[in-house]
């Protein structure tokens, strides 16, 4: 499966040796080449598992990842160290990342990875935009809604988007100018997307919208975003009637209301939209009327497994931090690490991130091969989620005071925490969906 992609992820990796999209088209040095070629000399059968790994958030790990995969994580961790961690607590301060950091971001080919070259991406599988989920929780920086835009707005307007909706719209988003957020909560309506009220009306060709969305990742910062919309109320569900439309910033109308005060994840711009008799162009639907619907239950795995994935990551995270502290804090005349219970707590933490890590493993894979089903990516969200939830308040535990401290990392990763299990479909929405599967299968 590897092999018919290779010659793909080369050109992906080998951009990123050279810096970037741009650097890619002055060429690469013969040295960078010869790195390549010895890179490809190993094979995957020599990679460790992190269970076997020195740390958990070791390059060169996992065997669902390759060489060239390394130093694509490489270069993407590197872009977290250097724009983003040095910045990150004046952005909590603003409740909001600054525009330079998405252009930054698309130059560098880190918006939009899995989005074909033809379209402005680099092209690369799965697994490639997974290390872009995996880095930024290693850096503990939830403030840029990069895999938001990426992996669950734009799949939309690639997936069911019109040839001029993807040549308008997905070289701007992979260019990091134009963000992208998607509105599906409404005041009255979250795990029920069923009871979605916003409306909009036909109008000779044109679409008047009215309505209200509420917690959107991305809104205030927002260039296009994909809304839930109600299309036809008759319909013989509601399910029936829901379609999708592009509403852009500065439509007159359209309003954002304030950033929300959240206990968490404070750089990231979650607001309000507020649609008040927007005119929309019979351009703006995207996909088909009326199956919207249908359109979010066939892109809601790939969030799950997205939020998932970044909740191991967190919880390696957590645990390599973790390690650290106790390594070196101490009391009763040693580190605190001498301690039994200290050690087995930390043996049990380490099980448990590795079996989660490898289930997950296993749904990227899955997902690499669209043979991910919804109700084993509601699994892992659910699973994963809870595992973050558990990894955060024991790892903080085990700092003591200092882990209430919100100049210690921990502090930060545990109320960052707290919301994935939340959204993309609450744990309890979860549980019945995984349920469902089960029961209607006999
Ligand atoms: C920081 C943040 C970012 C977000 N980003 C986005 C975004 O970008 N776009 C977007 O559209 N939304 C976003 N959301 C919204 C999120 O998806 C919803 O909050 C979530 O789906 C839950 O909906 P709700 O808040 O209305 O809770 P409710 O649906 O009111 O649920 C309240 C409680 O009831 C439980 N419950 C409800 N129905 C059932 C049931 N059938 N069985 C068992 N229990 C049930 C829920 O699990 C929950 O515990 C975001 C939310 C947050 C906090």
């Amino acid at each position: 499966m590897f092999a018919s992609k290779l010659l793909k992820r080369h050109v992906l990796e080998l951009k990123h040796v050279c810096g970037g999209r741009q650097a890619f088209s002055s060429g690469i040095t013969s040295k960078q080449r010869s790195q390549m070629e010895n890179l490809e000399s190993h094979t995957s059968q020599t990679r460790l598992e992190t269970s076997s790994a020195k740390t958990m958030m070791d390059i060169g790990t996992r065997r669902i990842f390759n060489e060239d995969h390394d130093i694509f994580r490489k270069s993407v961790r590197r872009f977290f160290q250097e724009e983003v961690v040095p910045h990150h607590k004046d952005w909590e301060k603003a409740g909001q990342v600054s525009r330079e950091l998405w252009e930054k971001a698309g130059e560098q080919g880190l918006l939009g990875v899995m989005i074909p070259e033809e379209h402005g991406g680099i092209g690369g599988d799965v697994f490639s935009a997974a290390i872009t989920w995996e880095e930024q929780m290693y850096c503990n920086c939830t403030g840029p809604g990069f895999a938001l835009h990426s992996d669950i707005v734009m799949p939309y307007i690639i997936n069911y988007g019109s040839k001029e909706q993807i040549e308008r719209f997905i070289p701007n988003m992979t260019a990091g100018k134009c963000i992208g957020a998607i509105a599906m909560t409404e005041p009255g309506a979250g795990s029920d997307l069923q009871g979605v009220r916003t409306y909009a009306k036909k109008d000779g060709s044109d679409w008047i919208l009215n309505g209200n969305k509420v917690f959107i990742t991305n809104g205030w910062m927002a260039d296009l975003v994909v809304v839930v919309t109600v299309t036809n109320r008759e319909a013989k569900t509601a399910a029936h009637g829901i379609s999708l439309f592009l509403v852009e910033d500065g439509m007159k109308g359209f309003q954002k209301g304030r950033k929300l005060d959240k206990i968490g994840l404070k750089a990231q711009d979650t607001a309000e939209l507020f649609f008040e008799d927007v005119r929309l162009p019979a351009t703006a639907l995207l996909g088909e009327l009326n199956k919207g619907f249908y359109y979010l239950m066939n892109e809601l795995p790939q969030e799950r497994l997205l939020i998932a994935d970044m909740a191991i990551a967190s919880c390696e995270f957590m645990f390599e931090e973790t390690r650290n502290y106790v390594l070196q804090r101490k009391a009763f005349g040693k580190t605190i690490a001498h301690l039994q219970t200290v050690q087995h707590k930390l043996a049990e933490l380490k099980t448990e991130i590795c079996v989660g890590r490898s289930f997950v493993d296993n749904c990227l894979l899955l997902l690499a091969e669209k043979r991910l089903d919804p109700s084993t990516a509601s699994m892992a969200k659910f699973w994963a989620s809870e595992l973050q939830n558990k990894v955060a308040t024991q790892c903080l535990q085990l700092h003591g005071g200092w882990g209430y401290m919100l100049e210690y990392p921990i502090a930060k990763a545990f109320v960052d925490s707290r919301v994935q299990p939340i959204y993309g479909g609450t744990n309890e929405i979860m549980k019945e969906l995984i349920a469902r599967s089960i029961v209607s299968q006999k």
